[in-house]
C-alpha cells in the first residue's frame, strides 16, 4: 500500500486550526483497527456503551485507546502528603527526564494550578483531561484537591476531572467527588488478600495512627474495596491500576481482575513495577525486579475476558502536561506562563471537529483494511511503531523514546503495550550503545515502522531480525500494520509454494 499524506503528523505541536487543516490528508488511506478489534478494553467505540459512557470517554486518552492518539492531559501537583507507603513509592527523588508516578518537579498550591492549567489549554488544544496524581494522594490532601477542580470547572467547564487515589480516604469522599462533577476516579490496588499487601505496603495512617504489616493492609484492602462499590454505585467511572510485582502479587492480579470486574471498574490497568536502587524505593533497594515485557503481555493474555484492560498507560508523572507518551511540562513551569492567561475556545472546537473527520475517515477505511487481512492464515506478529500522535506513522526512528507495539494477525492489528528506550539521535549523531538498547527493548518485535530510518541502524536492526519498514510513512498505523502483514503472510506462501 502507498504512503499517503500527513495528517495531524505534529499534533503535539499544533498551534492554529489553519496549521491543523494544512496537515490534513485530502483522503484517508489508512485506519485504525476495526470497531471493537483492539484488545484493550478501553478501544470500545461509540456503540459498544451507553451514550452517557460514550461521551465521558471518548475524548479521554486514558480511557480510550483510540483517544490517546488525539488528547492530552496533565496533571498538577497539588496534594503533596500521602496517607500510605508503598515499597515501590519514593516521592523524594526527582529526575525532570524521568516519567514515573510520584514524581514532580514543582508543588503548586490550588491557584497555581489553575493558572497553569489555563495556560495549557490555550496552548495545547488537544488537552481534554486534568488530573491530580499527587505527588502523594489526591485524597490525603482533599482541600487542594476539590478547591483546584473547583478554579479549573470554573475556568474550564470542557475539561474532564480525574483524580487518582491509593483508596485508603475514599470511603469519605465519594460524595464530594461526585459533587464536583469528577467522572473519572483511578484506584490504586495492588491485592485483594492482606498477606500480599502486606507485602507490598510497610504501613499506613489511618484514624489517627499508623499501622503495620498485615493489619494496614486489610485495613486499606478494605477501604479500597468499599470506595470503588460506592464509585460505581454512583455512576463514576473506575480505573484500576495494579503494579505487577513479580513473585509477589504476578499470579493473584488474576484473582484482583475478576474482583474488580464483579464491583463494577470500567477498566483495569496492570502496569509493571518500575525498580531501580537510583530511585530509593525499598523495592529498587532491595533488587526486587518489575517483569519484562513478555512476562506483562502473557499477564495481560490471561486476563482477557475479565475486567477490561487498559493497555496504553505510561506510568506518568504526577506533572505530566501532553498527550501521553511525550512530556511537555518543562515548558509550562510557573515562571514559563502568563499572570493571567487567556483561554480561546474557538480553537479547542476547531481541533476537536478536525478530530472527529480523521476518526471517521480511519474508522471507514479499517472495515476496509480488516476484510483484506481476514482470511490470511499465519501466527500473530509484534510490530513496533514511532509516532508522535494522530494515530500516524509520523516518527524518525532515531528521535522515538518509545515504540507504539501493536500485535497483527487475521483478526487485525490490536495495541498491546509500549516500549520505551533513549533515543538513537542524540544531537544528530547515531549513537551506537543507544541503539543496542533500543534493540534490546524491541526484543520479540518483527518489524519497526518508522516515518524514516539511516542505513546503519537499519542494517544493524536487520541483523537483529526486526525488519525497519519505511513504506508506510505518515499512513495510519493499524492499516500499515495490516497491510504489512498481508505482504508478509503472501510472501511466505509464496517461499512455502516454490519449496514444496
Ligand atoms: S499514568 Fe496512565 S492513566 Fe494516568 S495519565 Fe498517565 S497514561 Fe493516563
Amino acid at each position: 500500500m502507498a504512503s499517503q499524506v500527513i495528517s495531524l503528523s505534529a499534533i503535539g505541536r499544533v498551534t492554529s486550526v489553519d496549521e491543523m487543516k494544512a496537515r490534513m490528508p485530502a483522503g484517508g488511506c489508512g485506519a485504525s483497527s476495526a470497531k471493537g478489534q483492539t484488545s484493550c478494553g478501553s478501544s470500545q467505540g461509540q456503540g459498544d456503551m451507553p451514550p452517557e459512557v460514550w461521551e465521558k470517554v471518548k475524548d479521554h486518552p486514558c480511557y480510550s485507546e483510540e483517544a490517546h492518539h488525539y488528547f492530552a492531559r496533565m496533571h498538577v501537583a497539588v496534594a503533596p502528603a500521602c496517607n500510605i507507603q508503598c515499597n515501590y513509592c519514593n516521592r523524594k527523588y526527582d529526575c525532570a527526564n524521568e516519567s514515573r508516578p510520584g514524581v514532580v518537579s514543582e508543588k503548586l498550591t490550588p491557584e497555581q494550578a489553575a493558572r497553569k492549567v489555563v495556560a495549557v489549554a490555550s496552548e495545547v488544544p488537544q488537552l481534554s483531561v486534568l488530573g491530580i496524581a499527587g505527588p502523594g494522594d489526591a485524597l490525603a490532601n482533599p482541600q487542594k484537591t476539590f478547591r483546584t477542580f473547583e478554579l479549573v470547572a470554573e475556568a474550564l467547564p470542557h475539561i474532564k476531572l480525574c483524580l487518582s487515589t491509593n483508596g485508603l480516604a475514599l470511603p469519605d469522599h465519594v460524595d464530594t467527588i461526585a459533587r464536583y462533577n469528577v467522572d473519572h476516579v483511578t484506584v490504586t490496588l495492588n491485592a485483594v488478600d492482606p498477606d500480599v499487601g502486606a507485602e507490598i505496603y510497610p504501613w499506613i495512617f489511618y484514624n489517627h495512627r499508623r499501622w503495620k504489616g498485615r493489619d494496614a493492609a486489610e485495613i486499606l484492602l478494605e477501604r479500597q474495596m468499599k470506595g470503588l462499590e460506592m464509585l460505581t454505585a454512583a455512576g463514576i467511572l473506575v480505573k484500576v491500576n495494579s503494579v505487577m510485582i513479580p513473585g509477589i502479587n504476578d499470579e493473584h492480579l488474576k484473582l484482583v481482575n475478576a474482583e474488580v470486574k464483579k464491583r463494577g471498574a470500567f477498566l483495569h490497568n496492570v502496569m509493571p513495577l518500575i525498580s531501580d536502587p537510583a530511585h530509593g524505593t525499598h523495592f529498587g533497594l532491595t533488587g526486587q525486579r518489575g517483569p519484562n515485557p513478555a512476562e506483562l503481555k502473557s499477564l495481560q493474555d490471561a486476563l482477557d475476558g475479565g475486567a477490561k484492560l487498559m493497555k496504553h498507560c505510561r506510568q506518568c508523572r504526577a506533572d505530566a502536561v501532553g498527550l501521553l507518551g511525550e512530556d511537555r511540562g518543562a515548558e509550562f513551569t510557573l515562571d514559563k506562563i502568563p499572570e493571567m492567561p487567556v483561554f480561546d475556545p474557538a480553537k479547542r472546537e476547531a481541533y476537536v471537529a478536525l478530530v472527529e473527520q480523521e476518526r471517521e475517515d480511519r474508522r471507514k477505511a479499517s472495515e476496509q483494511a480488516q476484510a483484506e487481512v481476514a482470511d490470511l492464515a499465519g501466527e500473530s506478529l509484534l510490530v513496533a511503531v514511532a509516532t508522535k500522535g494522530g494515530g500516524r506513522i509520523n516518527q524518525h526512528f532515531g528521535h522515538a523514546r518509545e515504540f507504539q507495539v501493536y500485535e497483527v494477525d487475521a483478526r487485525g492489528a490490536r495495541f498491546v503495550g509500549h516500549r520505551r528506550a533513549d533515543n538513537y539521535c542524540q544531537g544528530g549523531y547515531g549513537e551506537e550503545d543507544k541503539l543496542e538498547e533500543v534493540i534490546a527493548a524491541l526484543e520479540g518485535v518483527a518489524a519497526v515502522m518508522v516515518a524514516k530510518i539511516g542505513d546503519c541502524p537499519k542494517a544493524r536492526l536487520e541483523e537483529a531480525g526486526i525488519e525497519a519498514v519505511e513504506d508506510y510513512a505518515f499512513d495510519w498505523i493499524e492499516t500499515s500494520a495490516m497491510a504489512w502483514y498481508a505482504g508478509k503472510m503472501a510472501d511466505l506462501n509464496h517461499v512455502d509454494a516454490r519449496t514444496a
